[in-house]
């Protein structure tokens, strides 16, 4: 299942452990002006594709918050991130309830950071893929076979369903 997230749910994002996670440019350049981590923009870099959603879909995701009075209080990257949860039919991840409102008149799903399944105690650290040696520290090339190094989980656990906090 593919998951959109917003700029504070990449800025919590080395708790978090999805499948498919997706951004688009604006938001990716919001969470750059955020000062991140060195950990947690290679855990964005390996583990999430930045994609530009439709105009299709953003002149919907306009449409629908003229409906509910959210026009005002969506930025342009907020719009974006529905609008690609609409291109890749996938669940928004993010506490701003300006986008969950539009997102629940579109019929998409979403979930807040909050909510305890996806709020996850992931510990991450590095794996050369040559030789699986693993390491605690990001570097670009393993220092005895000089493969690439990717972010992985230390522990792993799977989130069964994002898609149940629709109740607040
Ligand atoms: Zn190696």
């Amino acid at each position: 299942m593919p998951f959109v997230l917003d700029a504070s749910a990449l800025l919590a994002g080395k708790d978090l452990l999805l499948e498919e996670m997706f951004c688009t440019p604006h938001v990716l350049e919001e969470v750059k002006g955020k000062d991140p981590t060195i950990q947690l923009m290679s855990m964005i870099e390996t583990r999430v594709e930045v994609r530009d959603p439709s105009d299709e879909s953003v002149t919907k995701v306009n449409e629908a918050a003229g409906r509910t009075g959210d026009a005002k209080r969506l930025s342009p990257a907020d719009v974006g991130v529905i609008a690609l949860a609409i291109d890749l039919d996938a669940t928004i991840i993010t506490d701003d309830y300006s986008i969950q409102n539009v997102a629940n008149e579109l019929g998409l799903d979403y979930s807040g950071l909050s909510f305890p399944d996806i709020k996850r105690k992931v510990e991450w650290g590095y794996r050369c893929v040559g030789c699986g040696k693993r390491f605690e520290e990001p570097m670009d090339e393993c220092p005895i076979c000089g493969s690439r190094i990717k972010t992985t989980p230390k522990s792993t656990s799977r989130i069964s369903s994002a898609s149940a906090d629709r109740s607040e």
